[in-house]
C-alpha cells in the first residue's frame, strides 16, 4: 500500500509539508538548545516560516555544530531516550545519536513502506546480511520495518558466506538486504560448492552502502557483474542516521523515492541555493516527527541529482538518482568537477586492472591533480591509453595513470588503522587538518 499523500499531487505534498514544518520549527524552538540559541542569533522568528520557500531565511546546519554542540541538540530528558547510536564525525570524536520509543516508531513506519516500495510483503522472509548491534541505526531500522510489516526476518548480520549460505537454504528467504559486492562472494561460494543459484528462492536484494546503478538508471559494472550469475532484482536503497529516513527505489528503479511525510529534501548548491531539476547539489534535509535529535536544514555532504516527474508506480514524490559523490571529495580537475565514484566505475571496467588506488593532492599552482596507480598483470602502453580514452569518453578528462605492483598498491589501501580498503588517499584532506 503506498501511503496516500505519496500519490498526491506536487502542491498538495508542499502543502502537508508546510503543516509539519511549523510544528517542526516551534518544537525546535521550545526543546532544542542548539536551535533556540541558532534562532536568537540568526534573528529567526519561526513564526514567519510559513512556506517551504522561507526556509532559505535560515542557515543551514552543518556537520561541524552537529560535533561540537551534540548534546545540544537532544531534545528530551535522558529518561526518554531508548536508543543510542553513534555515526562518524567530521572532527574524529563520533557523533551520538538518540532515539525515543516515538522515534523507533517512525523509524519502523520509514521502513516498512520502504520495503514496500521493493515489493515486500507480508508473506516474505528476509535475511540481514548487516551488523544490527554495534550502535547501528540501520540494522535496527530493517528489524523493526520487517516487524512492523510482518514480515519474516533472518538476522544472520554481516560477512560468513558460509553460514549466509546455510541460512538460505535453511530458511528460503525471498529478499537480502546487503552490501550489493558482498553478492559476489556468495556467488563465488556457490559456485565452489555447488549450490544451484537458479533455484534458491531468492527474488530480489536491497542494496546498502554502494551504488548498483549510473545515473541515466542503467545497471552499473557491479550489478551486471552479479546480475550475471544471479539473476535477481537488484533494489537500491539509501538512507543516514541523521536522516533516519530511506530513500528506497520502487519496481521501476527509476532512483530512491522520497518520503514526504518524514523529511524536507532540499539540493542546494555551494551558495545554498536550490539547484534545478536534474542538477547535482547537496542533499539537506529537515527530518519531520522525530523527537530525540530533529535536524533543520542539515546538509548531509551527500551530492545528489534528484528527479521531479512523476513514477510510473503512481508516487509523485522526488527520486534521488545514485550518490554522486561526499562533497568533501569533490575533484576539481582541469575545470571539470569530478566524484571518486564515477572513476571507480571506469577503473572497474577494465578486467586487466588487478587493483587500484587513486591519489589526488594539490599541485604548486594549489589546484587538484589526480595519480592513478594501477597493477595488472599485463602492462601495456596500450592499456593505459586505453583506460585514458574511457576516461576522456565518460568524464571529459583522463587523469595520470601509472603502473605500480600489486604489494605497492595493497599497503596503500590497507593502512594499519583502516577496518575498509582504501579506494582514494586525498592528500588535501590532511593538509588542511
Ligand atoms: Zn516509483
Amino acid at each position: 500500500m503506498i501511503p496516500k499523500i505519496e500519490k498526491a499531487s506536487k502542491e498538495e505534498i508542499k502543502a502537508f509539508q508546510e503543516e509539519k514544518l511549523k510544528d517542526t520549527l516551534e518544537y525546535l524552538n521550545e526543546k532544542s538548545p542548539f536551535y533556540k540559541r541558532f534562532f536568537k542569533e540568526n534573528n529567526i522568528n519561526v513564526l514567519k516560516i510559513k512556506k517551504l520557500e522561507d526556509l532559505y531565511k535560515i542557515p543551514v546546519t552543518t556537520k561541524d555544530f552537529l560535533q561540537r554542540y551534540n548534546d545540544d541538540f537532544i531534545c528530551v530528558p535522558r529518561a526518554e531516550i531508548i536508543d543510542y547510536v553513534t555515526t562518524s564525525g567530521t572532527l574524529g570524536d563520533p557523533v551520538i545519536f538518540a532515539l525515543t520509543d516515538n522515534d523507533l516508531n517512525r523509524l519502523a513506519y520509514n521502513e516498512a513502506i520502504s520495503f514496500e516500495c521493493a515489493g515486500v510483503k507480508k508473506t516474505d522472509v528476509m535475511q540481514l546480511m548487516t551488523t544490527i548491534d554495534r550502535r547501528f541505526m540501520a540494522g535496527l531500522a530493517y528489524f523493526l520495518g520487517a516487524r512492523k510489516l510482518g514480515a519474516g526476518i533472518i538476522r544472520v548480520g554481516s560477512g560468513i558466506p558460509e553460514l549466509q549460505w546455510d541460512s538460505i537454504l535453511k530458511f528460503n528467504p525471498t529478499y537480502l538486504i546487503t552490501v550489493p559486492s558482498f553478492l559476489l562472494k556468495l556467488i563465488e561460494y556457490a559456485k565452489q560448492h555447488n549450490i544451484d543459484l537458479k533455484n534458491t528462492g531468492v527474488k530480489a536484494a536491497i542494496c546498502i552502502g554502494e551504488p548498483i546503478r549510473d545515473q541515466d538508471f542503467s545497471l552499473n559494472i557491479l550489478s551486471k557483474k552479479i546480475k550475471k550469475d544471479w539473476d535477481i532484482e537488484l533494489f537500491s536503497t539509501y538512507a543516514s542516521t541523521e536522516m533516519s529516513t530511506a530513500f528506497n527505489e520502487c519496481e521501476y528503479h527509476v532512483g530512491g523515492h522520497h518520503h514526504p511525510e518524514l523529511i524536507i529534501a532540499e539540493i542546494l548548491d555551494e551558495n545554498n541555493n536550490p539547484v534545478k531539476n536534474r542538477e547535482v547539489g547537496e542533499l539537506t534535509i529537515t527530518t519531520l516527527g522525530v523527537e530525540a535529535m530533529p535536524l533543520l536544514r542539515f546538509k548531509t555532504g551527500d551530492m545528489v541529482q534528484a528527479n521531479d516527474e512523476k513514477c510510473k508506480c503512481g508516487r509523485n514524490t522526488m527520486r534521488l538518482g545514485p550518490v554522486v559523490g561526499r562533497k568533501k571529495q569533490m575533484i576539481k580537475y582541469k575545470g571539470t568537477t569530478l566524484y571518486p565514484p564515477a572513476m571507480y566505475n571506469i577503473l572497474n571496467n577494465f578486467s586487466e586492472v588487478e587493483s587500484y588506488v587513486i591519489e589526488v593532492f594539490h599541485n604548486e599552482l594549489g589546484t587538484d591533480e589526480i595519480l592513478i596507480k594501477i597493477a595488472s598483470d599485463n602492462i601495456s602502453e596500450e592499456l593505459l591509453l586505453d583506460i585514458k580514452d574511457h576516461f576522456r569518453a565518460k568524464l571529459r578528462v583522463a587523469p595520470k595513470l601509472e603502473y605500480a605492483s600489486s604489494e605497492e598498491i595493497q599497503a596503500l589501501r590497507f593502512p594499519p588503522l583502516s577496518r575498509k580498503p582504501v579506494d582514494l588517499i586525498d592528500h588535501r584532506l590532511q593538509k588542511n587538518k
